[in-house]
């Protein structure tokens, strides 16, 4: 898939593209966050300013936080707009996070890309990748500026959703000086953080609680005090009632625990296939070890599949992080 031959365009040019289109259609990538649908969001709002067809494809449900950014954007019908002058994927650079749609992706008249992960080539006709932009929803704002669309209230909370999830509430080691930058001209725009972080941070269901406190009974900490793993079972999910997206967070718990390095999040999704996420404190580069199993993602956070049981994916797991914590 990765075809090393194609560049990064510039936003300008990616504007010129976009701007001498009818029709757009915005592909997020799969297990939604915040990121790709806010990014989709605030590009599909500001395409239709344009006076653009423009809709988001998406192929699994939107997790309950998230779902105040769809006022009718997001489709599960890949019939929405027949031939699409532009298919457009926004946070994700790898098809295999859209496969359900992917058939339709190749069917954009062009293809683009719009990504910040550091493992995505440029694969489509036009792409723009930079993995220094804390957020893809940092790169949709430049891109809507080069559109000379006016920003505004929902726009902005579509950015703001996009960078507040990707940086961890400004924590994580992506966030610039740009991204409080942009955080700040927001403000211009009407955007009232409190009210978007009650939604995305203050919504929690019990059972969700519930779950967290059965996942974390299965806590082990392993790589002499450096690594932690836990994750989640299809059984544990009918005894609490909590949902796939629920875990979502989880593994910043593992993190946040001192001394803690390496933290692992095994997600089983059937019989011997499981989603492993990963996330490092300081100097562990996690987008590194994923690859090795065929994922991706960033130095502090990435993740693959593995298609082995739970616990077999688990013992898989301890054993990369030792080695490699090893050197
Ligand atoms: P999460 O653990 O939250 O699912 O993902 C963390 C980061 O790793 C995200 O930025 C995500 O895009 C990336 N990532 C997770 N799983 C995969 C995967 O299977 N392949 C690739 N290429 N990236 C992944
Ligand atoms: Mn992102």
């Amino acid at each position: 898939m990765k075809k090393m031959n194609k560049k990064n365009n510039t936003l300008k040019e990616i504007a010129q593209i976009l701007m001498a289109s009818k029709s757009v259609l915005l592909f997020t990538h799969i297990n939604m966050d915040g990121d790709t649908l806010g990014s989709s969001v605030a590009l599909c709002i500001a395409l239709r300013k344009l006076g653009k067809q423009a809709h988001i494809l998406i192929e699994d449900d939107i997790a309950a936080f998230l779902q105040f950014l769809d006022r009718d954007y997001c489709t599960y019908d890949t019939h929405i707009i027949e031939n699409p002058d532009i298919c457009l994927c926004i946070d994700c650079g790898d098809v295999e996070r859209f496969t359900k749609r992917k058939e339709k992706f190749f069917q954009g008249k062009q293809k683009g890309c719009i990504d910040h992960h550091v493992t995505t080539e440029p694969f489509a006709d036009f792409n723009y990748i930079d993995p220094k932009a804390a957020a893809t929803g940092e790169i949709v704002f430049d891109l809507i500026k080069e559109l000379q669309v006016d920003m505004d209230k929902e726009i902005g909370n579509a950015i703001f959703a996009a960078i507040t999830t990707d940086t961890g509430n400004f924590q994580y080691s992506n966030t610039t000086k740009k991204t409080h930058l942009i955080a700040a001209e927001l403000c211009d725009y009407g955007v009232d953080y409190n009210e978007i972080s009650v939604e995305l941070y203050q919504n929690n269901r019990l059972e969700k609680l519930l779950l967290q406190t059965k996942v974390l009974q299965g806590l082990t900490v392993f790589a002499d005090g450096m690594a932690a793993i836990c994750g989640v079972t299809q059984e544990m999910f009918q005894d609490t009632q909590g949902k796939m997206e629920e875990t979502e967070g989880m593994i910043e718990i593992l993190r946040n625990i001192s001394g803690i390095e390496v933290a692992v999040f095994v997600k089983e999704i059937e019989e011997n296939k499981c989603k492993v996420s990963m996330r490092s404190k300081k100097f562990v580069n996690v987008a590194e070890l994923s690859k090795t199993l065929n994922g991706g993602g960033h130095a502090r956070a990435a993740g693959c599949t593995v298609y082995q049981s739970y616990e077999e994916t688990k013992t898989t797991m301890i054993h990369l992080v030792e080695e490699y914590l090893k050197g």
